[in-house]
This record gives structure tokens, C-alpha cells and sequence, in this order.
């Protein structure tokens, strides 16, 4: 099979912000919209080794912001898609170790207040109350809000890609993006090991292998790759229907219910960068160990599986959106550094405003452009697990 000759809109990548690209472009009367994934699936790297947690907590204005918009989109998902996503809204749990923590933690609460999200602040007697199972060693505080929670990831990306297809985009599998025509500082074209495409607009949908698109149009993306890894237990029957995704903030440490089971997760800060997607055996010893420290019932249970995927992670934890201004044409939706699924449909709208209608209007992403880089507006964001 080779490629169409020409597109309107070529998306590069087959991951959440890809296939919501497209439908949301094909939705409003895109035509000619193509999507290219280089793997035989769909949805098969960061996102479908993600841990699936949505939620509104967080440190800045914007994440909150693309949270108030991405996930009401998840909960009218099934309703507009016709796709079932196993929508669970049993909150995130966050729990505090250290009162600089804690009053890092009471800023963020306040800004979730002001913008809306009604965050509560729990103390360790809140806490034993409402998961008697966790070991609250060390704990100071909590924060919890009812409204978090987990998706399946293999749905949403189904539900894009089959509404896309339905709106009449292109998404194709096993085709590789190989390179990146820029005259004249414009794009032109997408060269691919099916052949090449003409077209005057390119998204870098590419995930953790956006800095490797963005070499190819000439531009820099400070994108970086970085292995992370998780593991599911065997059923635990003692686990309560409303177990909610706990976050042993100070060690990125997590848990949620997976089924019968637990999944969980902690984050290696020592990991270098790299495209390296093996598990490694000696971080997950470490990870039971605490694990198993903070939810003890877990030395109870087997391990069923594990899978390690890759964040991909910018200098100040933000995603890069938008245009990029040196190359007409050349639009980036990346690096979301480890919480990019649950923002998936919020910037999938943006980036399809960003081309039809000139710039993103359901929200202001200009904070969240490439050049906050180089002129010193980057904007941190604490709440990174
Ligand atoms: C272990 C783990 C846990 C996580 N937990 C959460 C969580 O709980 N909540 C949350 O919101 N986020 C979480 N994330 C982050 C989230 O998974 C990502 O931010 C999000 O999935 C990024 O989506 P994407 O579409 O940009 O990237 P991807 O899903 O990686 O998609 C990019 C696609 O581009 C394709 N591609 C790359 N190069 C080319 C090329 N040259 N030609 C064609 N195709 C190409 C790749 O094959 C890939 O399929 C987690 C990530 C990991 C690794």
C-alpha cells in the first residue's frame, strides 16, 4: 500500500494526541486529513502503557485548565463516540510526607479553588478513615478530589480512531515517517517508507519521539525520553470497590485499582534518558519494597504483569502546543511529561482550531508555545508524579 500524494493535514503518530487530532479535524470538515503510525496498532507506546489516572489536580493555571476541559470530553466520550472507556471516578488520593510538601500542596489547592475544582485537604485521621488498608507512616496531610480518576486508554484511542474514520480521515498503520520537506521556511512535504506526501501542514503527534520529528523540520524540541515502569498484582479481595488512585507523592509512588487487582507504579529518578523499554528488574525490587511499606497487604499478593513505556518530558513538565513559528506549517502537540492521556481530547480540539480556524480559541495556549523556552517563560508545574 503507498500513501495518498497529497493531504491538507498530515498528523504523524498514532497515540492519544494523534487520533484525537483527526477527530476532531475530520469532525469539523477537515478534508483530507491523514494520520501515520509506524507500528501495525494503534495506541500501542506512552499511551497504551499509561497508567490510564485523570485528573483535575494540579499546580498551574493552564494544566488545570486543559483538566476542565479535557475531561468533561471523557465523560461525554461513550455518549459522542459510541466507544465505552471504562470511566471510573474514584478520585486521587495524594498523599503528603514533609510540610514543605504540604505547603506546596495548600497553593496548588487554593488555585484548584479559585478555578473551581473543590479539592479537599485531609488530615492523617481524614486519611486512616477513608483507606484503612494504607500504612500512613510519615503522612502529614492528603489531598483528595472525588472528580479524578482512571479511563481506559485502549478505549479512547479506538473511539478517535473509528470516529475519525467514520468523518472520513486516513488513519494508517505501518507506515514511518522517514523525513520533512521545508522550503523556504514552509513545510511541503512528508517523506515515509510508502512514499511521499504534499503538504502544507504537519503534526508532531510523534509522543516520545518528538524531538526525533522536530530534527527533521530543522527545529529543536527540548523533548525528552525517559523510561518508566509499572506493575499488576494478583486479585486482592480485600480491596474495597472505592479504593481510589493513592500518590505517595515524595517517593512518585502509586496505586490503583486494576480489576481484582492492583496496578502500580514509581517513578526511578536516577533514570537516564533513553529509548530503553525493557523492565528493569532492580528498580522494580526497590518499588515492591516501598510499595509493599505503604499498602501492606500487597506482600500478600503475586505479581501477574509488568511493562515499562516512556514519558516524554520537557524542562518545566509542561507540553509544547501550537505553532512553531520558524516553520509555517509545522505544529507540535508533545511532551506532556507523564499526564498526557487525560489531556488528550482537550488538545486534540485545540490543535484542530489551531489549523481551521488560525488559533486555538476554546482555550489560551499561548503560555504553552516553543519559545517560552528560549525567552525564559517557562512555567513549572509540582504536582509531577
Ligand atoms: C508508565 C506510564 C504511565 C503513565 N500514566 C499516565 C496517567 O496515569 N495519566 C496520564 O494522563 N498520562 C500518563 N502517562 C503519560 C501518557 O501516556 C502520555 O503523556 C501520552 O500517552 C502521550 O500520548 P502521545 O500520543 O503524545 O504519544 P504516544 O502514545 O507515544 O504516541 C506517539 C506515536 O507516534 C508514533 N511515531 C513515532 N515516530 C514515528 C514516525 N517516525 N513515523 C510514524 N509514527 C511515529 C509512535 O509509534 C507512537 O505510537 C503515562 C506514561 C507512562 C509511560
Amino acid at each position: 500500500m503507498d500513501v495518498p500524494r497529497t493531504a491538507e493535514v498530515v498528523i504523524i503518530g498514532g497515540g492519544v494526541m494523534g487520533v484525537s487530532t483527526a477527530w476532531h479535524l475530520a469532525q469539523r470538515g477537515c478534508e483530507e486529513v491523514i494520520l501515520l503510525e509506524r507500528h501495525a496498532l494503534f495506541g500501542t507506546e506512552a499511551t497504551g502503557r499509561c497508567a490510564g489516572g485523570i485528573r483535575y489536580q494540579f499546580s498551574t493555571e493552564i494544566n488545570i485548565a486543559l483538566s476542565r476541559l479535557s475531561l468533561p470530553m471523557l465523560d461525554r466520550f461513550e455518549e459522542e463516540i459510541g466507544q465505552p472507556i471504562d470511566l471510573r471516578r474514584c478520585g486521587y488520593l495524594f498523599l503528603l510526607t514533609g510540610e514543605e510538601e504540604a505547603d506546596a500542596f495548600r497553593g496548588s489547592v487554593d488555585r484548584q479553588r479559585q478555578a473551581g475544582v473543590g479539592t479537599e485537604w485531609l488530615e492523617p485521621e481524614d486519611i486512616a478513615a477513608m483507606v484503612p488498608l494504607i500504612d500512613l507512616a510519615g503522612v502529614v496531610a492528603g489531598t483528595f478530589h472525588s472528580l479524578d480518576g482512571l479511563a481506559d486508554p485502549a478505549g479512547v484511542v479506538q473511539g478517535y480512531v473509528a470516529g475519525a474514520r467514520r468523518a472520513g480521515a486516513r488513519l494508517l498503520t505501518g507506515v514511518e515517517v522517514t523525513d520533512l520537506t521545508v522550503e523556504n521556511g514552509r513545510i511541503t512535504g512528508v517523506s515515509t517508507d510508502r512514499g511521499e506526501i504534499a503538504t502544507g501542514s504537519v503534526v508532531n503527534a510523534a509522543g516520545p519521539w518528538a524531538a526525533t520529528i522536530g530534527f527533521m523540520a530543522g527545529i529543536e524540541l527540548p523533548v525528552l525520553p525517559i523510561r518508566r515502569q509499572i506493575a499488576v498484582t494478583t486479585p486482592i479481595p480485600e480491596l474495597p470497590d472505592d479504593f481510589p488512585m493513592i500518590i505517595d507523592f515524595a517517593k512518585s509512588l502509586y496505586f490503583h485499582r486494576e480489576g481484582p487487582a492492583i496496578l502500580t507504579g514509581m517513578s526511578n529518578p536516577d533514570e537516564p534518558v533513553g529509548f530503553e523499554q525493557s523492565v528493569d528488574p532492580d528498580w522494580e525490587a526497590i518499588h515492591l519494597e516501598a510499595a509493599v511499606n505503604r499498602l501492606p497487604i500487597l506482600a500478600e499478593a503475586g505479581i501477574t504483569s509488568r511493562w515499562a513505556g516512556l514519558y516524554e518530558v520537557t524542562p518545566d513538565a509542561h507540553p509544547i502546543l501550537g505553532r512553531v513559528l520558524e516553520v509555517e506549517g509545522f505544529l507540535v502537540v508533545c511532551g506532556f511529561s507523564g499526564h498526557g492521556f487525560q489531556h488528550g481530547p482537550a488538545c486534540g480540539l485545540l490543535m484542530a482550531e489551531e489549523i481551521m480556524d488560525g488559533r486555538a480559541h476554546t482555550l489560551d495556549i499561548s503560555s504553552l508555545d516553543l519559545a517560552r523556552f528560549s525567552e525564559g517563560r517557562s512555567i513549572d508545574e509540582y504536582h509531577v508524579v
